[in-house]
């Protein structure tokens, strides 16, 4: 849409606002509706490539849109952005209702006379590459049902062959957990190609936190929200999240050096390693002889998280934009341009210019960030500060979809300074709770805080309402009026937010300040502990021991895995629990079971007893030290408290 016509439509659908009673509980306030309306005027509207990119070379969809596990349950609506059509509600951002139609795009396409992708069949894209004598699987999707969606459209409508390569680009389990749906057609002696450090990092990286990170990745991607103007509009670089099974194919080669070049079913690949950036282990590579880049998820439709707010390691915003400027040399000439998320770019011209504005966006912020911490500036400071320059601002894929200069330029200021700001009174900071008490009570009360947040609200400085809001509940959880208030603030925060992870988080704790916390597990993580390496299982373990229940009991088990050929000493004292590898003296017992018998025992509720009255298993020494050691872990919250105290 024309950007007169679509601001036409604004200012109609404005006018409509203030006349109609609110159609829903939250509507828009005229202070979002004008907010909006603002943001629209700054916006490229003219700039319509982006459409055009992703509509090309389209070929086919599915006929039904909802993707069912083997229960029948949906894991995946292609057509969930369907109601994004039109001018954007007064609800939603602007540039996020747009970006929202762009990634809404979902299907087949052709992108080259070798490549094609499937898009929007789940968070990340799949790629499938024509090889000699079958298909070249890149980035099998998060779930074993979108992934097999994929595979049977390609069949049913390209060529139905054997899977002759799988590549993943990085170890986010979106880019491998549905690699099980291809085990079937994985030619024999198919080469399985992964950067180096993949495997730990795919298993490892989300199990130490992986309870607090899936908790938090459950406001992230809004998991618990409806689709649609006033719920989730996606997440940025994609339409949500697949529920489904996970698995993983572990990689027969990892991929250590850029440079590194490869021929898989009779196509050259030549690859460039960028450890560090977006994950602990990515590759970016490319098809020299097509002038193909694949950009993997380094380069995307969106400024990217330095930190996710779901939590994670903290990444270097230097080295992505480092990674990039070499991919420009690295890729140079290329014609047409690949990526995990989102839409393909076409032309050398285009794809340098975008690489290089990329680039840009991530070292504007490192460089600036730290300008600005060398002068003084705090993370929240500088925050307040930041933003991209004009220039870079106009262009689509460097706005803040996904992550933004707000969120970024504190995490690089974590990156070299960490949480501590300096200021001696951070020291020691009274805890939530009862800072919270002091200042409600300082302020008058909380019948005095609420009406100050009212007051604020109706000036729509819905920031400072939700401070005020947030010390009332803090100091009294019991508070309803307060938490009906601030459900509303975060509303029209949301229905402003052009971040699509803000939008999700706000409205996830707007639901859940009504509704009480409910949480659904997004990990699926069932099909991957089994991945997990034995001392990564005892890491695990040490962080779940309760020092309490543990009291000062100590004790020293052996650990035999015969079908892992490995053994581990484990022991615990002044609740600390240490593993070791091989077996030392002075254990009070010693346990023999196969691996997976013992990761059941411990995730799955599966009795060792009945194995060890099998025979399968065996305990030499004392029978009750693995019992003992067992009641003393302890379980983590997957529920636990966000908004509320
Ligand atoms: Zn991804």
């Amino acid at each position: 849409m024309r950007r007169s016509a679509f601001r036409h439509a604004m200012v109609a659908s404005l006018a409509a606002i203030a006349a109609a009673q609110p159609a829903f509980a939250d509507a828009p306030t005229l202070a979002t509706s004008r907010a909006n309306a603002a943001a629209l005027d700054a916006l490229p509207m003219g700039d319509v490539r982006d459409f055009d990119f992703a509509a090309r070379g389209f070929v086919a969809t599915l006929k039904d849109p909802v993707i069912r596990d083997a229960a029948g349950k949906p894991v995946w609506n292609t057509a969930a952005f369907a109601f994004a059509s039109g001018p954007a509600p007064a609800t939603v951002n602007p540039s996020l209702w747009r970006h929202a139609q762009v990634l809404g795009k979902a299907g087949l396409f052709k992108v080259t006379a070798r490549i094609w992708q499937v898009r929007g069949f789940d968070v990340a894209n799949v790629t499938f590459v024509r090889g000699d004598k079958g298909w070249i699987v890149i980035d099998p999707l998060t779930a074993t049902e979108t992934a097999a969606a994929a595979y049977s459209l390609i069949s049913e409508k390209v060529a139905k062959l054997p899977v002759t390569a799988m590549i993943y680009t990085h170890s986010h389990v979106d880019h491998f957990g549905g690699a099980g749906a291809f085990a079937q057609a994985l030619a024999k002696d198919a080469p399985t190609i992964a950067p180096q450090g993949f495997t730990r990092a795919a298993v490892s990286e989300n199990v130490i936190a992986g309870p607090a990170m899936g908790r938090r990745a459950g406001y992230q991607f809004g998991l618990e929200l409806p689709k649609g103007p006033e719920g989730s509009m996606g997440s940025g670089i994609g339409m949500g999240v697949a529920a489904g099974g996970r698995s993983l194919i572990p990689p027969t080669r990892e991929i250590a050096e850029t440079g590194t070049e490869l021929m898989l079913d009779g196509v050259r690949v030549r690859f460039q390693i960028t450890p560090g950036t977006e994950a602990p282990a990515e590759m970016n590579f490319g098809f020299p002889d097509w002038k193909v880049a694949d950009l993997a998820e380094n380069a995307n439709v969106s400024q990217h998280n330095i930190l996710t707010p779901r939590g994670a390691v903290i990444r270097d915003a230097k080295a992505w934009a480092q990674g990039l400027t070499e991919a420009i040399d690295f890729f140079a000439g290329s014609e047409v341009l690949i990526t995990s998320h989102g839409w393909p770019r076409f032309g050398a011209g285009e794809i340098s210019d975008y690489l290089g504005k990329h680039r840009d966006a991530y070292a504007y912020l490192h460089d600036q960030t730290v300008r600005l911490m060398n002068k003084g500036l705090t993370g929240p400071e500088i925050a307040a500060r930041l933003t991209l320059p004009p220039a870079l601002a106009q262009q689509w894929y460097d706005r803040p979809y996904y992550g933004s200069y707000s969120f970024n330029s504190r995490a690089v200021y974590q990156f070299y300074m960490g949480w501590y700001d300096g200021n001696p009174v951070h020291l020691a900071p009274l805890p939530p709770e009862d800072g919270a008490k002091r200042y409600v009570n300082a302020m008058g009360g909380a019948a005095r805080v609420r009406s100050m947040a009212e007051e604020a609200f109706a000036k729509g400085d819905y920031a400072w309402a939700a401070e005020l809001l947030d010390k009332a509940i803090f100091a009294d959880a019991g508070d309803a009026p307060a938490k009906a208030l601030l459900a509303r603030t975060y509303r029209q925060l949301a229905y402003q937010s052009e971040n699509a992870l803000w939008r999700n988080m706000y409205l996830s704790g707007a639901r859940e300040l009504e509704n009480g916390v409910s949480a659904i597990d997004p990990t699926g993580g069932a099909g991957l502990i089994g991945q997990l390496p034995p001392a990564d299982l005892f890491d695990v373990l040490a962080v779940r021991l309760d020092p309490a229940k543990a009291a000062d009991g100590a004790l020293m088990l052996g650990f035999d895995f015969p079908d892992k050929a490995s053994r581990f000493t484990v022991t615990v004292a002044n609740g600390v629990l240490v593993h070791r590898s091989g077996l030392r003296d002075g254990r009070q017992a010693t346990l023999t079971v196969r691996y997976a018998d013992l990761l059941g025992a411990l995730f799955a509720g599966q009795p060792l007893a009945a194995k060890v009255a099998s025979g399968e298993a065996k305990i030499e020494g004392d029978p009750a030290a693995f019992a003992r050691l067992v009641s003393w872990l302890d379980k983590p919250d997957p529920a636990f408290a966000i908004v509320t105290p």
